[in-house]
């Protein structure tokens, strides 16, 4: 567990970069040249899923942000 907690401290929570790395702005601009938009459509569907159960009326006001996901898998093509 202390193994664990000693590298978590090391890894950004917004990047997942080592924090030595994403927190040295002259470390970042030699490595990257520019960022560019992605989407991550799993956390898409994500987001939607958790709207829609928030949005069912039955939710506690000390649930919310306390849910996670799951993603349900599509049947293997026959
Ligand atoms: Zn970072």
């Amino acid at each position: 567990m202390l193994a664990l907690q000693a590298y978590e401290s090391q890894v950004c929570p917004l990047c997942g970069m080592h924090t030595s790395t994403c927190h040295d702005e002259e470390s970042v601009t030699s490595l990257y040249r520019t960022g560019r938009v992605e989407v991550c459509f799993a956390t898409q569907m994500r987001n939607r899923a958790i709207q829609e159960f928030e949005s069912s009326g039955t939710v506690p006001d000390d649930m919310r942000g306390a849910v996670t996901t799951t993603l349900t898998p599509r049947p293997p093509a026959t």
